[in-house]
């Protein structure tokens, strides 16, 4: 093949992925929630209704509790701290409660995109405001693969592939679920924790000194809480828990 010819080859293959993405970024594509058109194919929601999304402001970084000022902790946490940071996009409530219904049950699961960028605005604000530090990796909370397998995916890994574009961090799976357990949302607080006794197992070390579990919704912590103990039992690393939304504090 001469180089001219390569060269001509090369620039029609160019030509034609420009043009293909082009197409694609004009077609007509509807918003997930009020059906008015997205300004670009990979987006889910329109800018109004990604804005709609309810935000708060600030969020205590041990127990998600929405506060004023721009710290750490609540009271209540300053007082005892924290083991874990947690850090929440927002709470379990409209739209988010929808969108995170529809990805799991209805298999909607181009939201995870969406869901992670919502959960990734409240990481950024936290580094800005020197509260939390990036971890070097991200491990989803896994899933027994017999749920996984009925599911057909793991929903917690899905937003981790996500938020893994947008903070350029990698994702490891070095946690297994070797124990099928009952839902927790069936258990009472006692049930629950010991329900999760030995259910994780650590597959192989953790070749990072800080990892950020992730998981779609935060109701106790139990979940992550074990996996965090099944890991530190093995070796010293720092741990963040995040999730796209944590359940309603009542007051
Ligand atoms: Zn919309
Ligand atoms: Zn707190």
């Amino acid at each position: 093949m001469t180089s001219r010819y390569r060269i001509v080859s090369l620039k029609f293959y160019h030509w034609i992925t420009q043009s293909v993405i082009t197409l694609r970024n004009g077609l007509p594509h509807g918003c997930y929630l009020c059906q008015e058109q997205t300004p670009h194919f990979r987006h889910r929601l329109c800018d109004t209704c990604r804005e709609d999304l309810i935000f708060p402001q600030q969020l205590c970084s041990g127990c998600a509790k929405s506060i004023s000022a721009t710290v750490k902790w609540c009271g209540q946490c300053q007082q005892s701290e924290p083991y874990f940071i947690l850090v929440s996009g927002g709470y379990y409530q409209t739209p988010i409660k929808q969108l995170l219904s529809d990805f799991k049950y209805r298999q909607q699961m181009s939201l995870a995109r969406e869901l992670a960028h919502f959960l990734a605005r409240r990481i950024y604000k936290l580094i800005d405001q020197d509260i939390i530090d990036m971890p070097q990796a991200i491990q989803p909370v896994p899933l027994h693969w017999q749920r996984q397998a009925k599911r057909g995916f793991n929903q917690a890994q899905l937003i981790a592939y996500e938020l893994s574009h947008y903070l350029n961090i990698p994702v490891i799976d070095n946690i297994k679920r070797h124990r099928s357990t009952q839902s927790q949302a069936e258990l009472d607080a006692k049930q629950r924790q010991h329900n999760l006794d030995n259910a994780f197992q650590l597959r192989k070390p953790i070749t990072y000194d800080s990892i950020a579990l992730v998981d779609d919704v935060y109701t106790t912590g139990a979940t992550m809480h074990e996996i965090s103990e099944t890991i530190l039992q093995q070796q010293t690393i720092e741990i963040q828990h995040w999730v796209v939304a944590r359940t309603v504090i009542s007051e």
